[in-house]
């Protein structure tokens, strides 16, 4: 897509503000409010109060639920199923800025059609299953399995020059590690990976000018995605369906009057789909009526 998912996100915002929406954006909501157990508007990081008789939550049930609404009028079997939602972030990301195209083993010079797509480095099933068993421990493969894309190449406006951007899904990465933590880890992962490309694309390094890392911790802490869970929950079979947030409360409603889910923790879960959004909003209405 030209200009990345981000012109995906500025497309909607347009066509919402146009719609008579009014988009507030750097405004971390620090509490839902509620009066006679009915939802009633959020306040702000700052303090600012902004009043509303519904209100919508585009993220995750534990942080909804535990961290800004007073869940004092929430029964104890609701609370129970909330809290025992799982969150197994499983992987990083990281993001190389290139100076130029790296010439992958196999691939006629730098044959950019061929890198175009999906570029998936797990050569073998026992290759994937070995770069997943050790996540089971709290450890992660010394040869991961790399999802990879260079969004540069079907958007060259993404970087200036004539030079690429790279993007690395790692998995699997555990977000609760057996030994050490996520701080003095950091380096040895973004190191872990370039080695990996190298393996395939030798050259690799040398088109190196920046390397982003972004591990489990980095997701729940700068992208508010708790344990690391990019799919807010995860998608497993209890945690699916009609149990997907909780028991009871699919629909995209939730347990207390006035406040309604959107997030990827409803069904159908994560992915850049709008159906939950579109889902939501379609309840909303059809209680207005
Ligand atoms: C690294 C990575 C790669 C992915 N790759 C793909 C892919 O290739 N294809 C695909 O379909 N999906 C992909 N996904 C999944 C997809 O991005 C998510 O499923 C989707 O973004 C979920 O949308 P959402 O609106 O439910 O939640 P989010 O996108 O998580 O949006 C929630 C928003 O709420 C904000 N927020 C959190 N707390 C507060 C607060 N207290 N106050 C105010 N705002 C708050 C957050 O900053 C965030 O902007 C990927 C996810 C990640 C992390």
């Amino acid at each position: 897509m030209k200009g990345g998912t981000g012109a995906l996100t500025a497309a909607l915002a347009d066509a919402a503000k146009h719609a008579g929406a009014h988009i507030q954006m750097n405004a971390d909501v620090s509490q839902i409010t509620m009066r006679n157990n009915c939802a009633a508007g959020v306040v702000l990081a700052d303090g600012k109060t902004i009043s509303a008789d519904k209100v919508v939550s585009a993220i995750d049930m534990r942080t909804t639920y535990l961290g800004l609404v007073d869940a004092g009028p929430l029964d104890g079997t609701v609370l129970k199923h909330i809290r025992n939602i799982t969150y197994s972030g499983t992987m990083a990301r990281v993001h190389y800025a290139l100076d130029d195209l790296p010439v992958f083993k196999g691939l006629d010079g730098h044959s950019s059609q061929a890198l175009r797509g999906h570029i998936q480095l797990a050569p073998t099933m026992t290759y994937l299953q070995k770069a997943f068993d050790p996540v089971k421990y709290g450890q992660f493969s010394e040869h991961p399995y790399l999802d990879i894309r260079i969004p540069t190449l079907n958007d060259p406006s993404m970087a200036l020059g004539g030079k690429h951007v790279l993007s690395a899904t790692v998995k699997y990465i555990p977000f609760h590690l057996r030994e050490g933590n996520w701080e003095t880890l950091h380096d040895a992962l973004g190191q872990l990976v370039s080695r990996t490309i190298s393996e395939w694309a030798p050259d690799f390094e040398q088109c190196v000018q920046h390397c982003h890392v972004i591990t489990p911790l980095a997701m729940q802490n700068d992208y508010y995605l708790p344990e690391g869970s990019l799919t807010h929950g995860d998608i497993t079979l209890d945690q699916s369906l009609w149990m997907r947030p909780i028991p009871g409360y699919t629909q995209y409603q939730s347990p207390l009057k006035g406040l309604y889910h959107c997030s990827a923790a409803t069904h159908p879960g994560a992915g850049i789909t709008g159906i939950n959004g579109l889902n939501a909003a379609r309840r909303i209405l059809r209680g207005k009526k």
